[in-house]
């Protein structure tokens, strides 16, 4: 018998070393081991749904059988309306995972790197991976991006940098100020990508100036979505906003047709409907100061929530009850939320802020898993 454990020699074509390095993006559960289908607090969709005007236009969109613009004209003009942009300067891409994609693959490849803050948006080590250039994660300052650390990482191989302000999975956030002096701290050629998908969850009136930023410099890339607040996720819809050297880039090598028709249909709709996005953020911040006041109430049995300024919280457990024990038991109370060992955080669950009557259950289920547990 033969000794040799190794594997035969693959036939075939063989992947490229840096593509095989990638370890798939694993999307949030939808169902229990059991199969079990669980309500979704798992992937920060919006529990309020989709604006009913947003769902109309998207039904009434023409059929499948012609192709979308390949531009999304109205769909640019209006973004630049809303956000009192220049539609020129706008890109709309096949989710914003697809322009994150797209920034790595324009300005980096093999002997690159790209510097990610740890417990960053797991999308940012896919797309550097993707374009054969190295990831580097700089440390965090208690779950959230610290400037100087990320500074620290900047060499002559940077090619960009990315952050998610909120950040996922941690909600942590930083102001106009922090993300100024993390602009004037990077050379003119490295690109600042600032990834805004949970921008419109924040207070009315705060901003982390990233589109200012944008339109002053010629190397910030902001990013947004129609996935989380708009509640347009399964439409695949985002939209990048930078100077118009990364606009030309960008459009070089995305998808030719890649925002579907009804995509385009429902998130023009969507813009034009802000009494939902008005009232979906204040749902949400009313939710969320309600769980993570009940997650503190559970302070004595190790749960603390890290501060969030998105539509999640990272919930930590540091007593007897394990993250994987509370997992447990809220699936059993029927819920799906996230956690992510694979990012170093096998301490916390990731919960999506759903319906007060959804957190209620869930806060239920970890207060007698608590009491279970000590
Ligand atoms: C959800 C999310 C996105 C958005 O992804 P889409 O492709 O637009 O659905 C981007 N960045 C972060 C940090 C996210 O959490």
């Amino acid at each position: 018998m033969s000794t040799d454990s190794r594997q035969p020699a693959p036939t075939g074509p063989r992947m490229k070393p840096w593509i095989e390095a990638i370890h798939a993006y694993v999307p949030g559960k939808s169902a229990g081991a059991d199969g079990k289908p669980l309500v979704k607090l798992s992937a920060n969709e919006n529990p309020l749904g989709t604006s009913q005007k947003a769902l109309a236009a998207r039904g009434g969109a023409a059929g499948p059988a012609v192709y979308p613009d390949p531009d999304s004209k109205a769909l640019r003009a209006k973004i630049g309306e809303i956000h009192g942009l220049d539609p020129a300067r706008i890109v709309c891409g096949t989710g914003s995972d697809e322009i994150l994609n797209l920034a790595a693959q324009a300005f980096a490849g093999p002997g690159d790197e790209i510097i990610h803050v740890r417990y960053g948006f797991a999308v940012y080590d896919i797309a550097t991976r993707r374009c054969g250039a190295t990831p580097v994660v700089a440390p965090d300052r208690d779950y959230g991006t610290d400037v100087d650390a990320l500074l620290a990482c900047v060499t002559g191989n940077t090619r960009a940098v990315f952050v998610a302000n909120p950040n996922n999975p941690t909600g942590r956030y930083i102001g106009a100020e922090e993300m100024a002096r993390l602009h004037a701290g990077l050379p003119a050629d490295v690109l600042l990508v600032i990834d805004q998908a949970y921008g419109e969850y924040l207070a009315e009136g705060e901003d982390d100036g990233g589109i200012a930023l944008a339109r002053a410099h010629d190397n910030v890339l902001v990013t947004r979505t129609f996935s989380k607040i708009y509640g347009l996720a399964g439409e695949r819809i985002g939209w990048g906003f930078a100077a118009p050297g990364i606009v030309d880039a960008l459009n070089r090598i995305r998808g030719p047709f890649n925002v579907t028709l009804s995509g385009q249909a429902a998130a023009l709709a969507a813009l034009d409907d802000q009494d939902f996005v008005r009232q979906s953020r204040q749902a949400n911040a009313a939710s969320r100061a309600r769980f993570v006041s009940e997650v503190e109430s559970l302070g004595n049995h190790g749960l603390s929530a890290v501060k969030s300024e998105a539509n999640f919280v990272l919930v930590l457990f540091g007593g007897a009850l394990s993250a994987e024990a509370a997992q447990d038991a809220i699936a059993a109370a029927g819920y799906a939320v996230r956690h992510l060992p694979g990012q170093g955080l096998p301490h916390a669950l990731r919960i999506t802020i759903g319906t007060d009557a959804q957190m209620d259950d869930i806060v239920a289920a970890l207060r007698d898993a608590a009491k279970a547990a000590s």
